[in-house]
């Protein structure tokens, strides 16, 4: 791998985007971003963008684009050496993707593929219901707060993957069954690319 190896992670609230990248990092060595990660760092740091982010995210809503944008940028500056980079939760608006297409233009890294997590809405919940017993975070402890999440992926996020489909880059892949068939499944078609 020469090149930097950049993928984005795509799926909505609940689909394992946070589980399959824990695993990809560890097979690919990318680097992982993760917006929903980041954001609750800095909530847990209580600075300034953290407050702001929160009052979004309590309600199950979007952060605003040039936050997320801005944060991204830094993580990027931040990680000159990367083999390449695995975005999670990250582009989720057509703002956001142009945004990212920017930034990665000056760094001659394009996106090589947006794999895209396919699952069903009723599992979605389930999972997300469940993760809201042990993950200790707010937004998943609340079904209305789910469900407004589920809302805001298919009123702004699920544009995201037209945007990438007119460049040929989306490829889906089955979200249910075991972890493992999905790593699997995310695997076999990384290795296509690479
Ligand atoms: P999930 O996808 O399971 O809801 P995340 O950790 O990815 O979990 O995101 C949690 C919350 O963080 C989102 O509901 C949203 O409020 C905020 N967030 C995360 N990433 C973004 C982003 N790229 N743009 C705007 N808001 C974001």
């Amino acid at each position: 791998m020469k090149r930097m190896f950049n993928l984005i992670l795509f799926g909505p609230p609940g689909s394992g985007k946070g589980t399959q990248s824990e695993k990809l990092m560890a097979r690919y060595g990318l680097k992982h971003l993760s917006t929903g990660d980041l954001l609750r760092y800095e909530i847990s740091r209580q600075t300034a963008l953290g407050k702001e982010a929160q009052n979004f995210m309590d309600k199950g809503q979007l952060v605003p684009d040039e936050v997320v944008i801005g944060m991204i940028s830094s993580a990027l500056d931040e990680n000159p050496d990367a083999k390449g980079f695995l975005f999670d939760g990250f582009p989720r608006t057509s703002a956001q993707a142009k945004a990212l297409d920017e930034l990665l233009k000056l760094k001659k890294a394009p996106i090589a593929a947006m794999l895209a997590l396919d699952v069903s809405e009723e599992e979605l919940v389930k999972r997300l219901v469940k993760r809201g017993e042990t993950s200790g975070r707010s937004d998943d402890n609340n079904e209305q707060v789910i469900r407004a999440r589920i809302v805001e992926y298919h009123n702004k996020t699920a544009v995201v993957a037209d945007y990438y489909k007119q460049f040929n880059k989306v490829v889906m892949v089955k979200g249910e069954g075991t972890i493992d068939d999905i790593f699997k499944r995310l695997c076999k078609e990384i290795d296509k690319r690479i």
